[in-house]
């Protein structure tokens, strides 16, 4: 656990209750003056760049840029707020994962930080160093920052971080995210109660995804996949799909919505069944949605894809609309 400066929503701990810290990576180090004094509005700080040196206690200043973590949504730019796109060009640096950041047309003066797409952590510290030294930063994330994205990493690298980084304004702009995208394009799937689960177990045990699964399927919640498959681990999503038929009929709809939003956009609405036979066929680009007991189409004439609903009114509990079949 990092130390804790000041706890409560205080923006901007008193001086005397700051910690002493100096020179921390990125920080900017500034000084009080020589006599202790705060009281003068003229130079109450000074920067510790050798001009004006005191014996006192050196602490670390406010820090002067911002961060904002901007959600990107699911791909189009019509379906990236007004107010994301306003964080985008306010920024003097960009930092994100490569592909994102090449979504974003370059502006002059604006510089851009790519990255992979396995060191959230680096480039959420790198992010707040910025900030701190100045910068008005912008991360940004595909779909909304705070699902299964940026936002989390960069609360864990200020909890772990340098103090001083918790006067940092930090915003955050939400996107729309997958899952919602996904149901949109297929109707209402998301009407009733629904989770969303990551079957990635790059943060997390398997195991630990395995008992969420047959909790969400015994509560008979509408199951929204992200991260489902991946060629390091091509079997996950089949097992999931096979843990919710212990509790779903096998005409249950299921839908596979690959890119949405992007040109290589594909729906699919199988039954249960199919999922479990086609799971190979999904991959890190596809969102899946299980339904409920509840959850059901509406054919529509001609070659078109059905409707996928969940109704908002429950009248069984779940222990009642549970399909188990073991
Ligand atoms: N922050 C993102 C999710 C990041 S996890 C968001 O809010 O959407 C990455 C997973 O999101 C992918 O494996 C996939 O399951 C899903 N995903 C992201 N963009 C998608 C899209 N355009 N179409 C379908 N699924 C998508």
């Amino acid at each position: 656990m990092s130390e804790k400066p000041f706890s409560g929503d205080t923006p901007e701990p008193p001086p005397s209750s700051r910690p002493e810290r100096s020179g921390a990576p990125g920080s900017i180090v500034e000084r009080e003056v020589s006599d202790g004094s705060r009281s003068s509005a003229a130079s109450p700080l000074v920067r510790d760049d050798g001009a004006e040196r005191d014996k006192a206690e050196p602490f670390t200043a406010p820090p002067t840029g911002s961060l904002t973590i901007v959600g990107l949504g699911p791909g189009p730019a019509q379906w990236l707020t007004p107010a994301a796109q306003a964080a985008i060009d306010a920024a003097s640096d960009l930092i994100g994962y490569g592909p994102y950041l090449d979504r974003i047309p370059a502006r002059d003066g604006q510089t851009k930080h790519a990255s992979d797409n396995r060191v959230e952590i680096d480039r959420a510290t790198h992010a707040l160093r910025l900030a701190a030294a100045g910068k008005t930063v912008a991360v940004v994330s595909g779909g909304d920052p705070g699902v299964f994205a940026m936002a989390a990493a960069v609360f864990e690298a200020l909890e772990a971080g340098d103090p001083a980084w918790l006067s940092l304004p930090i915003a955050i702009e939400p996107g729309v995210t997958a899952m919602l995208a996904a149901a949109a394009k297929a109707g209402a799937p998301l009407g009733g109660d629904f989770c969303a689960i990551s079957l990635s177990d790059n943060l997390k045990p398997w195991e630990v995804v395995t008992a969420r699964l047959e909790a969400v399927f015994a509560a008979d919640l509408v199951t929204c996949l992200y991260n489902p498959i991946s060629k390091a681990r091509p079997w996950q999503l089949g097992t999931a799909l096979e843990l919710a038929a212990r509790h779903r009929q096998a005409q249950t709809p299921v839908i596979f919505a690959r890119a949405v939003g992007r040109p290589d956009e594909a729906m699919r609405i199988l039954t249960l069944a199919e999922a479990i036979e086609a799971a190979a066929t999904a991959d890190m680009a596809t969102l899946v949605i299980i339904g409920a007991s509840s959850t059901r189409l509406i054919a529509r004439p001609g070659d078109v894809a059905p409707y996928v609903y969940t109704p908002r009114s429950v009248t069984k509990s779940p222990c009642a609309t549970s399909q188990g079949r073991t």
